[in-house]
């Protein structure tokens, strides 16, 4: 069975204050059924001792072994700082091949970078990056229009500049996408 569908999976126990933000605005994007998988534990090989961060591709490929549903869209989301490869650190990894993403919310609140908290930031901020990673599994590649949700962000300044809407190009490639999906059921 296929489905077109969408499964957040928390690398966390308890319930997020962003939990409904979230679920609510995925809903309105892509007009999917989103719903939670349990929360699952950090994989223990995942963790970096050295660099006192996790791996990226570890949680993604965790986030993807708990799929249900052959085309499911499947989002890990962690609390803990995650990179890859040679960057220092990442917001987020997807990979459209299996239509999995993961992001991290570490570097999403102002207090990582000893600012007063902003709410509303904050939210925006997880929507945009759970927005961009989703594009991603949906097979979208970066955009060059800096507004735009798929445009690569190095910095929560590029984040929230760019906020989580498409741009009209990238949002008929994502409709394209999703008609796709549904036309698989
Ligand atoms: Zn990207
Ligand atoms: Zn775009």
């Amino acid at each position: 069975m296929t489905g077109c569908l969408m499964t957040l999976v928390p690398f966390f126990e308890g319930r997020p204050d962003y939990r409904d933000f979230l679920e609510e605005r995925l809903k309105e994007i892509f007009g999917l059924p989103v719903r939670w998988h349990a929360p699952l534990n950090l994989p223990g090989e995942s963790y970096d001792g050295s660099r006192g961060q996790f791996r990226a591709a570890t949680l993604l490929a965790a986030a993807c072994a708990s799929r249900s549903e052959e085309g499911e869209i499947v989002l890990g989301i962690t609390d803990r700082d995650i990179y890859e490869g040679h960057l220092n650190f990442v917001f987020g990894l997807a990979t459209s091949l299996y239509r999995c993403a993961v992001i991290s919310t570490a570097r999403l609140s102002n207090s990582f970078y000893d600012l007063p908290p902003d709410n509303t930031l904050y939210l925006r901020r997880i929507v945009t990056e759970a927005v961009h990673e989703i594009g991603h599994t949906l097979g979208l590649d970066h955009c060059p229009d800096p507004h735009c949700v798929m445009h690569f962000s190095n910095s929560l300044a590029d984040t929230d500049r760019k906020g989580y809407r498409f741009c009209p190009v990238c949002r008929e490639r994502v409709d394209a996408a999703l008609l796709r999906c549904r036309k698989d059921q």
